[in-house]
């Protein structure tokens, strides 16, 4: 089987996608208001508050290293093909814990059809534990 592969928009490896964040954005207030998400935020909470995912996702390395230096150079923007407002690395590393945490949550109450989503973003936040104060 073929994985599909992605391309780091912090450090511009190319990786499984299953092995990096999924980042989208996300728009409020008629498109005025764009923030950068994780896409496990769009698929619980957003939608609870009426918001919605636009277009096309960036990916990203679970290491902080790569949030930051894709905020700092300009890789969100390029990943989204899109003018973008500044991106808080910090804040979004943080929503990324906070986004896996919760979706595996509800993947685990929502029986064991689910598992291999669950072992998939169990990885990804065990790699974002291990990376962290990583410098690349
Ligand atoms: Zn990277």
């Amino acid at each position: 089987m073929h994985a599909p592969m992605r391309t780091c928009v912090g450090c511009r490896a190319i990786r499984p996608q299953a092995e990096l964040l999924r980042t989208r954005i996300l728009l409020a207030d008629g498109g005025e208001q764009v923030q950068v998400v994780p896409d496990e935020y769009i698929r619980t909470c957003a939608k609870r508050h009426g918001l919605s995912a636009r277009g096309r996702s960036a990916y990203v390395c679970p290491a902080r290293s790569c949030l930051e230096r894709a905020a700092r150079r300009g890789g969100f923007a390029r990943g989204f093909a899109r003018k973008m407002p500044a991106v808080n690395p910090t804040a979004l590393w943080s929503a990324h814990g906070d986004a896996l945490a919760g979706m595996i949550d509800l993947l685990n109450r929502s029986g064991s059809a689910a598992a291999p989503r669950v072992q998939r973003l169990a990885a990804l936040a065990t790699a974002m534990r291990a990376a962290v104060g990583r410098v690349c």
